[in-house]
């Protein structure tokens, strides 16, 4: 529509002509076309909300062609913009709104224009008229304006159930748009008027310029509002239990500013050279965390550009041949983002984003940077986890042993006890440790110790939590476990001990340990009767009738029977 007139302006200047002839006609709706084609490329380049100034050359048609041919052109104009682009309108929302506000445009136009042309008869062409068509614009504009932003409220209202607001923002350029439009109608008369090919270019020259102000308007209030957005989601995470608490909530509260189908986040351990799982993800319910595997491995263009703390956008991942997706992810999203998460020179993890073309729309515009101050915040929130993780490991665990301290251990039992879940222990005393001590010293004593722990850090579960219990006896509660089970592991730890060797200087010994083997319920109901089950059995079955064994006492019926090797 702008250019359209402008090149009217322009045309009629040149031309001196009036939309009388057919070959005006034909000038004309070539100009008509090519303002859609334009406009369509700008709406298409521009992605934000798109301001239209028809409303200010309706006006100014209005007052050149007369009612009728302004309605006509205005009703068809609106269809085709309205079919060509859904952006086309004043704050388009949907497409009722569309055609509604067509037909409330063609009436509003029409009315006015009736009421104007009334008003003409008894006007002549003077000053006036010019201070005539200023007061037209306004009220006309005004009308159109109020009307929109109307049906705005009342159409968000009933879908939300809320009262609409219109923010600050909004009511900025709702006046913006209204002063504008009405100088720009009056403008448009005035130079029509006076005509003169200088005053069109200057105008077609104006048109450009205010065009593209609001254009770079508009993609610096969609930024300022998705960092506002952002700092808002970055500063609740606190909020948020421990950290895979918060990393989910951030992946969710993000899809308000991110248009993804698919968003999972990764932390690479250290040592981590191989697949890797998200801590969390959200998108589709029947995606399992198994297609959202990353192979680390794998160095393949893209993981290498991420590993360089550069973030890689694939507009088309079927297409591109530095990713590779398998599974049923590409039936979710054409295009991906992979966001690495850097701290300091280390890239402690990773952020992918899948989706379709709104995601590729939304990386368009000027919001490259949100995914560089998510990345520092992510890495901010994974070094304060590893930071918090470390004081809490440097708490709970022993530092010669690095097994849990006797702390751990009581607690460990307390909530099995409270909760009632069986479970088995052991407790290994180191034979004759003493005479180690003397014939190697104590430092030598230290190294038995950190092998031993060693070999037993190295036999167990994860759900099984190795103590050290006192000076050189250690626990270990398995949970879940009989009795039966419970002896049968801390027997193979035992021969693990004793064939692994300690190298004390050019020496190499040999350490052996004994253990006794108690469980809940049958041994008890507290922690010291079931821990002192076990150093009974230790020292009245192992020590006293040999080391180097493990020994557990199976209730079965009335029968106890030995579990022992030796
Ligand atoms: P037994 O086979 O009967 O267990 O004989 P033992 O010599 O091992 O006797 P006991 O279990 O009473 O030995 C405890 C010794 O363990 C005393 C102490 O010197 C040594 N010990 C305890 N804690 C440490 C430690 O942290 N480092 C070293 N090097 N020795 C320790
Ligand atoms: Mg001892
Ligand atoms: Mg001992």
């Amino acid at each position: 529509m702008l250019y359209s007139s402008a090149l009217l302006v322009l045309l009629k200047s040149v031309k001196g002509f009036h939309l009388q002839s057919s070959e005006d006609t034909i000038l004309f709706l070539l100009s008509f076309i090519a303002s859609i084609i334009i406009g369509f490329m700008i709406i298409n380049a521009g992605k934000g909300r798109h301001i239209e100034f028809s409303d200010a050359i309706i006006g100014f048609l209005m007052l050149n062609l007369g009612v009728e041919t302004t309605t006509v052109f205005s009703a068809i104009n609106s269809i085709i913009n309205g079919i060509i682009s859904e952006r086309a309108v004043v704050y388009q929302s949907d497409k009722s709104k569309k055609y509604f506000n067509t037909a409330m445009f063609t009436v509003i136009a029409y009315v006015v224009g009736t009421i104007a042309r009334q008003l003409l008869r008894y006007i002549s062409f003077s000053q006036k008229y010019f201070m005539f068509s200023l007061a037209y614009s306004v009220i006309f504009i005004g009308l159109y304006l109020i009307f929109n932003a109307l049906i705005v409220k009342i159409e968000y209202t009933l879908s939300t159930g809320k009262n609409f607001k219109f923010s600050s923002e909004s009511i900025k350029l709702l006046i913006i748009n209204f002063v504008v439009s009405s100088m720009l109608t009056a403008t448009l008369y005035i130079i029509n008027e006076t005509s003169g090919i200088l005053g069109s270019i200057l105008v077609a020259g104006d048109l450009i310029i205010l065009h593209y102000c609001f254009f770079i308007y508009r993609k610096l209030q969609v930024r300022n509002e998705a960092i506002k957005a952002l700092i808002d989601i970055t500063g609740n995470i606190v909020k948020y239990g421990d950290f895979r608490d918060k990393c989910k909530h951030l992946i969710i509260t993000l899809k308000d500013l991110i248009p993804y189908n698919i968003c999972a986040m990764y932390t690479f351990e250290i040592e981590d050279d191989d697949i890797t799982y998200p801590i969390v993800y959200n998108g589709p319910k029947d995606i399992d965390i198994g297609e959202l595997s990353i192979d680390l491995s794998n160095e393949g263009t893209t993981l290498k550009t991420v590993k360089e703390g550069k973030i890689y956008i694939s507009r088309d991942i079927k297409r591109d041949r530095k990713i590779n997706i398998t599974g049923r992810l590409a039936e979710y999203c054409s295009a991906m983002i992979f966001v690495p998460i850097k701290s300091g020179d280390k890239i402690v993890g990773l952020m992918m984003l899948g989706g379709g073309q709104d995601l590729i729309e939304f990386s368009n515009n000027e919001v490259y940077d949100i995914f560089n101050i998510l990345s520092n915040q992510m890495a901010l929130a994974i070094e304060n986890d590893s930071f918090y993780n470390n004081i809490k490991n440097k708490a709970d665990r022993d530092y010669l042993t690095k097994l849990f301290n006797r702390r751990v251990l009581e607690r460990e039992l307390d909530i099995l006890l409270k909760t009632k879940t069986p479970f088995s222990l052991v407790i290994y005393d180191i034979d004759d440790f003493k005479v180690t001590n003397d014939t190697y010293g104590h430092l030598a004593g230290d190294e038995v110790l950190k092998m031993i722990s060693e070999v037993i850090l190295k036999s167990i579960r994860k759900t099984d939590v190795p103590c050290r219990f006192g000076g050189e006896e250690i626990v270990i509660i398995f949970k879940d476990l009989s009795k039966e089970d419970a002896y049968i592991i801390s027997e193979r730890i035992r021969q693990n001990i004793e064939t692994t060797p300690v190298h004390i200087g050019s020496e190499s010994i040999y350490i052996t340990v004994s253990g006794g083997v108690s469980s809940y319920p049958d041994d008890g109901d507290t922690k010291d009767k079931i821990i002192g089950a076990a150093d009974n059995i230790l020292y009245s079955e192992c020590k006293r009738k040999g080391k180097n064994r493990v020994c557990a006492v199976s209730v079965r019926g009335s029968k106890n029977t030995l579990m022992s090797h030796a």
